[in-house]
């Protein structure tokens, strides 16, 4: 099965009161048409988009068609939506099996999860439609402003695109909604209008179409706000204690009569911490990249590793933005090296110390660490992409 995509790119952006194209403009730096079109990457094997013909050099430009893995054909736009779709369908060499999605350029933020489901959903039923369930009651109103009837909400769905359909069902469907000069305001009202089922699949939120002036501002926000660009990790780590060893405890050395036992100074604090980064990034753990047979590592400041730690994000394209940590001991008191416990971890971090945290607390004489038989710690870190 092929997956044909007919983005319809031929908005005119007359309630943005804009004068160019909306799916011309840009968002956090990049053409709207081209996040529509990157959303496909992984699933289009070829692509129609549909454009006014005064357009079609912008368009190219915004599209770059020469860095997408499959190849893409310009086809004009009709005088409506469904006449503009039903050019796009008329330029495809489909098989009647394959699907055809239809998409509106100016839904850019949609993403994979949505598309898998409705081609799954094409090919399993013939047909895959987004839609979210209506959260706002909605009212038949008369022309004159008169409430008619309120329907059931719980049967109302938003509809969105990308809508899927079987080149067998949608085509069939389109040239006989044309032959019979029959208006629909979506791709699935031709199968409605042939009596052709129709599956709806969940849609997103955030595939909201760019419409109104506040849409761009909205979508700037998600983007800026993209869960990918910001991660949490979370680490623990416990070592025993034991005489005649030191206790280090974020790079600060606490006197006390018990000490932790362990490969490097056993700053147990710190590789909590470490592995917290690490996770976040999903970039294994410091036993991976500090392992405790190699012995250059043997005796080693944890404060060290941690710096090199933070330079293994970096390569990465990752930095730290927060980090809290929990020392779990009944002894010795740690509150009183907590400040400096803060600034060592904001300074080989190279973070402000308002945003590290670090606590202490007792078990109540529960457990190893009530027994004073090791000092366990938990690290939570927040991670941003590199943006320099
Ligand atoms: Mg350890």
């Amino acid at each position: 099965m092929k997956t044909y995509v007919i983005m319809l790119a031929g908005g005119r952006g007359t309630r943005m009161n804009v004068a160019v194209n909306k799916v011309l403009m840009s968002l956090c730096g990049k053409p709207v048409i081209r996040r529509s079109v990157e959303a496909f990457l992984s699933f289009a094997d070829e692509m129609i988009i549909v454009s006014r013909p005064g357009e079609q050099d912008d368009l190219l430009a915004a599209v770059r068609p020469d860095s997408l893995p499959f190849p893409v054909r310009f086809v004009p736009g009709g005088e409506t939506r469904q006449d503009s779709v039903l050019n796009g369908l008329r330029s495809l060499s489909a098989d009647p099996g394959d699907a055809v999605l239809i998409h509106d350029a100016a839904r850019c933020l949609v993403d994979e999860g949505l598309i898998s489901r409705v081609i799954r959903s094409v090919s399993e039923c013939g047909s895959g439609v987004p839609g979210i369930p209506a959260t706002n009651t909605c009212k038949i109103v008369s022309p004159d402003s008169i409430v008619l009837q309120t329907p059931d909400r719980s049967s109302l769905y938003e509809i969105q695109t990308p809508q899927g359909f079987s080149a067998g069902m949608i085509i069939p469907a389109a040239l006989k909604a044309a032959e019979d000069h029959c208006l629909c305001t979506d791709d699935a009202g031709l199968l409605e209008y042939c009596h052709l089922p129709v599956k709806i699949v969940p849609g997103s939120s955030s595939n909201f179409k760019l419409t109104e002036r506040e849409d761009l501002s909205r979508a700037e926000l998600f983007l800026k706000g993209d869960v990918a660009s910001m991660r949490v990790g979370m680490g623990y780590d416990v070592h025993r204690l034991t005489p005649d060893r030191k206790l280090i405890l974020c790079g600060t050395e606490i006197p006390s009569v018990l000490g932790l036992l362990g490969h490097s100074d056993a700053d147990v604090a710190l590789h909590a911490l470490m592995d917290a980064m690490l996770g976040a990034c999903a970039l294994g753990d410091i036993g991976s990249h500090f392992p405790d047979t190699d012995e250059r590592y043997r005796g080693i400041s944890s404060l060290l590793l941690l710096k090199e730690t933070a330079g293994i994000l970096a390569d990465a394209g990752w930095r730290v933005a927060n980090a809290d940590i929990t020392i779990v001991a009944q002894k010795p008191k740690i509150l009183p090296y907590i400040p400096d416990m803060v600034s060592n971890v904001a300074l080989a971090l190279g973070l402000p110390e308002n945003c590290v945290s670090v606590k202490a607390t007792t078990t109540e004489r529960l457990g190893f660490e009530g027994r004073m038989e090791g000092i366990s710690a938990y690290a939570v870190c927040s991670v941003s992409e590199k943006t320099e």
